[in-house]
């Protein structure tokens, strides 16, 4: 039995159903990068009991796998695309966001519907807030189905997604239409502000099982990566654990090998340089992972616990009482939580539950 990631479905409809509640406003689920590593067609299955708005993805092959679900909704791609990759969006059924007069200009002669895309402090994508008056024109011949910017830090109480939001207005305001469907918040957006005021929201880390630092909403977990002991040692004073023997015996232990590693997309650097060290759930109890992990094993201290060949660890996820979030494996591995889920996307089979 390898390692397997468990797949919470239900989980993702309670994450979604909070933002909704928290928003007030219809969906955008964000389901590029296979809905973060979760898997896209389970999830989008799950979600349409939810009647999101639409859906968004980054690529036209990631749309047109979501269109080849049957769904009938918007999928939305939030990444500019190039003049040329327009045609295949256009066939199939996406809705592009577009920001400069070419592109709208090349769309308007395919047509169909779009997404006006406004900068207003990430200079990533879409029109500069303050040259928003120069495209009125091209907007005017086909307006958009709807406009929306995004905020580059809403997890901070700094000031800027109020800034952010003030651009926002203003550029809407400059276009002048009536009847756009608004939508700026991701996230942490709304968990730290609830209700935007605006129509649809587009949530991704939340649903998935990310928290946002500071939030008084925790999200269900969804993820969980299990694998099994195949190996079990006594180590004696002195000897020496994984590669570049990083950890030394200072006393007698008893160390278990678990049939997991960085492919199955645990993070390699967890407990080195200083960061917290990592944990695992084994017989509902934490214990540490000694040594580096390594691409198909991960060694831990089991010296306190009785422990067989075959029980099931819990690298991510809950055990009992127990629970490890992506978001402290990330800060284990000294990457963010985005990272910890979409790189659960490899060698893992995944399981998908449903309650
Ligand atoms: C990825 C993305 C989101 C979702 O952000 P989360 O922080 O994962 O909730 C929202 N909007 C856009 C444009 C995105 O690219």
């Amino acid at each position: 039995m390898p390692a397997r990631l468990h797949v919470d479905l239900s989980a993702v409809l309670s994450n979604a159903r909070t933002i909704a509640e928290r928003s007030g406003a219809r969906l955008i689920p964000m389901v590029k990068a296979d809905a973060y590593g979760m898997g896209v067609g389970p999830v989008v299955r799950a979600l349409e009991a939810l009647n999101p708005y639409a859906y968004g993805v980054a690529t036209v092959r990631e749309g047109e796998e979501i269109r080849a679900l049957g769904t009938q909704r918007p999928v939305i791609v939030f990444t500019p695309l190039l003049e040329g990759e327009l045609p295949a969006a256009h066939a199939a059924g996406l809705t592009p966001s577009l920001g400069s007069v070419a592109a709208i200009r090349k769309w308007q002669s395919l047509g169909g519907p779009w997404q006006f895309s406004i900068d207003t402090g990430m200079a990533r994508a879409g029109a500069p807030w303050r040259e928003v008056a120069g495209l009125k024109d091209a907007v005017a011949q086909s307006p958009p189905e709807g406009v929306f910017t995004h905020f580059h830090s809403a997890e901070l109480d700094d000031g800027s997604m109020e800034e952010q939001s003030r651009r926002f207005a203003d550029a809407v305001e400059t276009l002048g239409l009536a009847d756009l469907i608004k939508h700026t918040d991701n996230s942490a957006a709304v968990l730290r502000r609830g209700r935007s005021g605006h129509d649809a929201v587009r949530p991704g880390l939340f649903l998935y099982g990310g928290a946002v630092p500071g939030a008084a909403v925790e999200p269900a977990p969804v993820a969980q990566l299990r694998a099994p002991v195949t190996d079990l040692r006594r180590c004696e004073p002195g000897d020496t654990v994984s590669y570049g023997a990083t950890l030394t015996a200072k006393r007698a232990m008893r160390v278990a090998t678990i049939a997991a590693g960085y492919a199955d997309g645990y993070p390699r650097n967890v407990g080195l340089e200083g960061r917290p060290g990592g944990f695992v759930i084994i017989r509902g109890r934490r214990v540490p992972i000694v040594g580096r992990v390594t691409m198909d094993m991960i060694m831990i201290d089991v010296t306190e616990i009785d422990c067989d060949l075959g029980d099931v660890v819990t690298l991510v996820g809950r055990d009992g009482a127990e629970l490890i979030t992506v978001a402290e494996v990330g800060a284990s591995g000294g990457i963010s939580p985005y990272e910890v889920l979409v790189g659960l996307n490899s060698r893992a089979e995944r399981l998908y539950h449903e309650g």
